[in-house]
């Protein structure tokens, strides 16, 4: 006999556990089942330990500038095992944090690998031996995504994916990142921060596609400063070991000459792929597409009644806290409220790479694709006080806005920022977006002084035809 919950949810991730502690603080009844530590990727494969390296980079930043300042110290030195020891407590720390509020919010949790059959019946291959049957008047399907490959490029040794860089405990002196997409980037720029010579090798024509053209070209500069050689349209055809652990990757435009670089660490960052795979889905209605997405409509809703699948799952933003918006997007139906669909062209997306990106809404050339007739204002950090204080003065703020009869800005439609701290600087820029608020609405709200928000803040008032200090 199965056990009877509210809710059986696969997969301990941030959609997974977003679903199940939203779902326990709601009165449900509520059964996750985890084939390896709570907390999913993001914990422990992606945003936490990767955010932890980036913060040791940025001390190391820090140390070597301190005599700015009018600090006299040393220059500094990298003992990168300690970084790993630090990011893994911090990573240990909250995989406990979540293992307690499973007990705490009496979610029964199921270690081992979870698989869909009749009836919204999950049958779960635990790992202490034997087989257990949970079944849920619905079921979240939360079983997220792993790194995609590429051909000639099988992890091992030097080859490696961002789940195994994230476990080095030293600095390789030299680097190759295969993929210039936001996560190509943040080890990109953690390494060379660190002393790395590092080569982006990117197939398109430039890094971090999607990004409006004035950001993107702010992080291209900085991380020119930072001895980052970014080659674009190339493609990489394979590597030669070289025989002292590293090896020579092959690469070069798609019909030009190949070029070779000798490298000690490849880090393949091309994207990550769904995993349905142990989800036994074959043998239900719950339908997939080719590129291997669980395929749902607006409201996470599968093709199987009572059946709904969320984050990496499924082929919307492959974010954290969009996992986390369709977690209680879900959970608001199965209990029988009637919740909006998520907005996916307006959720915050956050790169931490040094500068920082963060924005919300289309970009300017996005905006304008879109049909609509623009006012755009942006302003660089370079004349912000706060900026100055803390050293930090490469970077703008960019508000794309639709353009009123009058031809004055009107509603505020797309917030792009990169710079010092722009990921915890987004909240007000998401907020406008988001309210659908207009320049003038904006613009009337104070920023603290000094601060870095004051440039969101004067970029707005910019945009009502008067300004203070841009
Ligand atoms: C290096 C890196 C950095 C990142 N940085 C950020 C960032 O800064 N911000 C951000 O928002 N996102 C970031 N991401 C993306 C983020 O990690 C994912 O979007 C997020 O983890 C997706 O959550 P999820 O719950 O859908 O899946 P996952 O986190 O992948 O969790 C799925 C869980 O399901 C389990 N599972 C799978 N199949 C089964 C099964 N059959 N039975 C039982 N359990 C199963 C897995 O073991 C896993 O624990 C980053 C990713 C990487 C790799």
């Amino acid at each position: 006999m199965a056990e009877q919950f509210d809710l059986v949810i696969i997969g301990g991730g941030p959609g997974g556990y977003g679903a199940a502690f939203y779902a326990a603080s709601a009165g449900l009844s509520v059964a996750i089942v985890e084939k390896d530590k709570m907390g999913g990727t993001c914990l422990n494969r992606g945003c936490i330990p990767a955010k932890a390296f980036l913060e040791t980079a940025a001390v190391y930043r820090h140390v070597d500038h301190s005599a700015d300042f009018g600090i006299e110290s040393s220059a500094p030195t990298v003992n990168f095992a300690v970084a790993q020891a630090r990011k893994q407590k911090i990573v240990d720390g909250l995989v406990k944090g979540l293992n307690g509020l499973v007990k705490a919010r009496k979610v029964t949790l199921y270690v081992g690998s979870g698989s869909l059959g009749a009836d919204r019946t999950v049958t779960i291959t635990l790992d202490e031996g034997g087989e257990a049957q949970a079944q849920g008047k619905a079921v979240i399907l939360a079983a997220g995504s792993v790194p995609r490959t590429i051909p000639n490029f099988d992890r091992g040794g030097p080859i490696m994916t961002s789940d195994e860089v994230l476990m080095l405990d030293y600095i390789p002196p030299t680097v190759a990142v295969i993929g210039g997409g936001a996560i190509g980037c943040e080890f990109a720029s953690t390494f060379a921060d660190l002393g790395s010579k590092v080569t982006i090798l990117e197939g398109l024509p430039k890094i971090l596609p999607g990004l409006d053209g004035d950001v993107a070209n702010v992080v291209v500069r900085s991380f020119k400063k930072k001895n980052i050689d970014i080659r674009t349209g190339v493609m990489v055809t394979g590597h030669t070991p070289n025989g002292n652990g590293g090896t020579t990757v092959h690469f070069g435009p798609k019909d030009g000459e190949s070029e070779n670089l000798d490298v000690d660490v490849v880090i393949v960052s091309v994207g990550r792929r769904p995993y349905a795979d142990e989800l036994g889905l074959q043998n239900t209605g719950v339908k997939v597409s080719d590129r291997g997405f669980v395929e749902v409509d607006e409201f996470c809703r599968t093709t199987e009644d009572g059946v709904y699948a969320i984050g990496d799952l499924i082929n919307t933003p492959a974010l954290a806290h969009v996992g986390y918006a369709e977690a209680i997007l879900v959970v608001k139906q199965v209990l029988g409220e009637n919740p909006m669909p998520v907005m996916y062209d307006k959720v915050p997306w956050a790169i931490y790479c040094h500068p920082e990106v963060a924005f919300a809404g289309p970009d300017e050339e996005a905006a304008r694709a879109l049909g609509h007739d623009v006012v755009v204002a942006k302003h660089q950090y370079r004349g912000n006080s706060r900026a100055q204080i803390i050293g930090e003065t490469d970077g703008l703020v960019k508000v794309i806005a639709k353009k009123n009869a009058d031809g004055s800005a009107g509603q505020v439609l797309g917030v792009h920022m990169v710079g010092p701290w722009v990921t915890e600087q987004l909240s007000g820029g998401y907020l406008a977006v988001n309210w659908e608020a207009t320049v003038a609405e904006v613009a009337e709200f104070i920023q603290p002084h000094p601060s870095l928000t004051e440039l969101f803040g004067e970029t707005m008032l910019s945009l009502t035809g008067r300004s203070l200090n841009t």
